[in-house]
C-alpha cells in the first residue's frame, strides 16, 4: 500500500485540539498512558495465543522498552504485543469507539488550564501523546501477519493521518514520539525512571530502559548496550501486602479506573478453601459520568493465574456494586474460560458472594468506625453511590439486612445520616413501626401536612426523597421486626402512641361530623374512596391519603412524569 492520508474522526480532531491547548498539568502521564497500552497488547497477545500458540513466533518473552534518541530528539515506546494491521491502525487510532467523549469535553470545557490525568478515564488515552510530541509515528506489525504487512501510521495531531506498509521484522508495536520543542526532559533518562516507578511500578511486564554511564569526556550520560528493568514488573495485587505502599495501591487504582483521584478504599486479600483466588478491590471517591447507566459494565477485571482473560467480567460483582474497580486473579478455573462458562461456574458464583461480602464489610468499617475522618468518607461515599446501594435490596435478598443497615436518610431530627438503626435507637415508647415519607424534595416533604402530628408527637419521620426511594419500599417492608409505615398512606394508627382521651374525642368527633361526612363521600364519590375524620393533622384543615397497599401519590407523579 502507498502512502494514504486520512481525516480524523470529528471528535478526535476536536479531542486533539483539547490535549494539544488546554492539558498543561500532569503532563507526564502520557507515559503511563502509553505504557498501559503497551500492556494492554501484551495481555492480548497473551490471551489469543492461548489457542494459537504460533502467534508468539520466536520471542515468547513480552516486554515493553523506552528508546531515547537524543539527536532527533525522539521517545520510543516500544512493546512485542499483539501489534495491529493496517486497518486496525486506521480504525483505533483514527476513531473513537466508545461513548462519552463529549462528557470529557464539557468536563475539560469549563476549566481550560485542564488536568491530564483526565485524558485515561474516558479511553482516549493513545492522544495524550501528542501533549508533548508535535508528531507520532506508529509503527506497528500485527502477531501472524508477515513481516511485509507493518503499517507505519504518522500524523502531527491536527486534522489528518498518513499510512503506508512497511516491512517490520518484529511483531509488536512502536510509538515514536517526536518530541516538542521545549520536551527534552522525557529525553533524560533519570526522568522516566522516575515517572514509570510512579505511575507503572505495578505493571507485570518489565519495562526496560537502556543503561547510562557517565562520560567525562562529553560531561554528560550516555546510553550502553545494556537493558534494565526499571519497575519491580510483578503484578500488584500477587505482592505480599506488607510489601505495598498506599502510594502504590492508590496509582495501581488510578491505572486500573482511570480515575484522576484516590480510592476511598481497598480490600486485598487471598481466598483459599472451596474457591482459591486473590482480590483486590477499591470503592472510587467520585462516580463516574456513566454510574446511572445499569447497563455499565462492573469494573472488575479477570485474571486466570496472572494471565489477564477481561475486562469488566460481570458475572463477578453484582449489578448494584458497579461501582466497584479492581482485580480477581483465579487459580482454578481454566484459562480459556468464555463468558458462558462464567455464567455457569460454581467458582464463580463463590468468588461473586465472597466479594460481595468483602466489599460490604469495607463499608461497614468505613459507616461504624469510632474515627470521624473515616465516618466522613462513608457519608461521602452515601453521597455519590447510596442510590445505587439501594439497588441491592431487590438484587440482593441474601445481603438485604446488611444492606439495610448501610442505609443512611434525612429525617424530621437530622438533615443526613440518620441510619435505620439511629431511628429505631429513638423510637418513643409504645411506638411500632418506622415512619417515613416520600417527596420529590426534602422541602416538599418537610412541610407536607401528613407530618403534623407526627411533629406535635415527637416522632421522628424519615423523609425520603430520593428516586429510587418507592422501589426501596417495595423491597424493604421491615428493619429488626419493626416494619416501615408511610405516612402519607391509610389510617396512620398511632396505636400505643395515641392517649385514650384522643381515641375517644375521635370517636365522637366520628359520630358528631357523620351527616357532613356522608355529604362529602357522595359528592366526592368519583374521586375519593373514602373520607374520614384524623387526628393526623394539627393546622390543616384536610388532606389526600392513599390506601394502604395502594400505588403512593408521590409514585404515581413519577410514574407520570415517565410517561406511563
Ligand atoms: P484505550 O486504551 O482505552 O482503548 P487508547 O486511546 O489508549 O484507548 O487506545 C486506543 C486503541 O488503540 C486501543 O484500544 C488499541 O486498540 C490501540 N492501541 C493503542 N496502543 C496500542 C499498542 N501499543 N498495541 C496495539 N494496539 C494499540
Ligand atoms: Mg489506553
Amino acid at each position: 500500500m502507498s502512502k494514504h492520508t486520512h481525516a480524523f474522526q470529528a471528535e478526535v480532531q476536536q479531542i486533539l485540539h483539547l490535549v494539544t491547548h488546554s492539558l498543561y498539568s500532569n503532563k507526564e502521564i502520557f507515559l503511563r498512558e502509553l505504557v498501559s497500552n503497551a500492556s494492554d497488547a501484551c495481555d492480548k497477545l497473551r490471551f489469543e495465543a492461548l489457542d494459537n500458540a504460533a502467534l508468539f513466533e520466536d520471542t515468547p518473552n513480552l516486554d515493553i522498552r523506552l528508546l531515547v534518541d537524543k539527536e532527533k530528539r525522539t521517545l520510543t515506546i516500544r512493546d512485542n504485543g499483539i501489534g495491529m494491521s493496517a486497518d486496525e491502525a486506521i480504525a483505533h487510532l483514527g476513531t473513537i469507539a466508545k461513548s462519552g467523549t463529549r462528557d470529557f469535553m464539557a468536563r475539560l470545557g469549563d476549566d481550560k488550564k485542564g488536568d491530564a490525568n483526565l485524558i485515561g478515564q474516558f479511553g482516549v488515552g493513545f492522544y495524550s501523546g501528542f501533549i508533548v510530541a508535535d508528531r507520532i509515528t506508529v509503527e506497528s506489525r500485527r502477531a501472524g501477519l508477515d513481516k511485509g504487512q507493518g503499517v507505519r501510521w504518522s500524523s502531527d495531531g491536527t486534522g489528518e493521518f498518513e499510512v503506508e506498509t512497511i516491512e517490520k521484522a518484529e511483531r509488536g508495536t512502536d510509538v515514536i514520539l517526536h518530541l516538542r520543542a521545549d520536551e527534552d526532559d522525557y529525553l533524560q533518562a533519570w526522568r522516566l525512571r522516575s515517572i514509570v516507578g510512579k505511575y507503572s511500578d505495578h505493571i507485570s511486564l518489565p519495562i526496560l530502559l537502556k543503561k547510562e554511564v557517565w562520560d567525562a569526556e562529553k560531561s554528560a550520560y550516555v546510553a550502553t548496550d545494556d537493558w534494565e528493568t526499571v519497575n519491580k514488573a510483578s503484578a500488584l495485587w500477587t505482592r505480599a501486602k506488607s510489601e505495598i505502599t498506599q502510594e502504590q495501591y492508590d496509582e495501581f487504582y488510578k491505572t486500573l479506573s482511570h480515575d484522576s483521584e484516590a480510592p476511598l478504599a481497598h480490600t486485598h486479600n487471598r481466598v483459599e478453601g472451596r474457591s482459591e483466588y486473590t482480590q483486590l478491590l477499591y470503592i472510587p471517591a467520585k462516580a463516574p459520568f456513566d454510574l446511572w447507566n445499569r447497563d455499565k459494565k462492573p469494573g472488575v477485571k479477570l485474571y486466570v493465574k496472572r494471565v489477564f482473560i477481561m475486562d469488566d467480567a460481570q458475572e463477578l460483582m453484582p449489578t448494584y456494586l458497579r461501582f466497584v474497580r479492581g482485580v480477581i486473579d483465579s487459580a482454578d478455573l481454566p484459562l480459556n474460560v468464555s463468558r458462558e462458562l462464567l455464567q455457569e461456574s460454581r467458582d464463580v458464583r463463590a468468588i461473586r458472594e465472597g466479594s460481595t461480602k468483602r466489599v460490604l464489610s469495607m463499608l461497614e468499617s468505613l459507616a461504624n468506625s469510632e474515627d470521624q475522618a473515616e465516618k466522613d468518607k462513608y457519608a461521602g461515599f452515601w453521597k455519590e453511590f447510596g442510590s445505587v446501594l439501594k439497588e441491592g435490596l431487590g438484587e440482593d435478598f441474601q445481603n438485604q439486612e446488611r444492606i439495610a443497615k448501610l442505609l443512611r436518610f434525612a429525617s424530621t431530627h437530622a438533615s443526613e445520616g440518620v441510619s435505620l438503626a439511629d431511628y429505631v435507637a429513638r423510637m418513643k415508647e409504645g411506638q411500632e413501626a418506622i415512619y417515613v415519607i416520600t417527596a420529590d424534595s426534602l422541602a416538599a416533604a418537610q412541610s407536607s401536612p401528613q407530618l403534623e402530628i407526627f411533629r406535635k408527637k415527637g416522632i421522628e419521620v424519615l423523609l425520603l426523597t430520593d428516586r429510587v426511594d418507592e422501589w426501596m419500599l417495595s423491597h424493604l417492608h421491615e428493619f429488626e421486626g419493626k416494619p416501615l409505615q408511610s405516612v402519607a398512606k391509610g389510617a396512620v394508627d398511632l396505636g400505643k402512641l395515641q392517649d385514650e382521651a384522643e381515641k375517644k374525642a375521635l370517636e365522637e368527633a366520628a359520630e358528631a361530623f357523620k351527616p357532613l361526612l356522608d355529604k362529602l363521600k357522595d359528592s366526592l364519590k368519583e374521586r375519593a374512596k373514602d373520607v374520614r375524620i384524623t387526628t393526623r393533622l394539627v393546622d390543616s384543615p384536610a388532606c389526600v391519603v392513599v390506601d394502604e397497599g395502594d400505588m403512593s401519590a408521590h409514585l404515581a407523579r413519577l410514574l407520570k412524569q415517565a410517561g406511563q
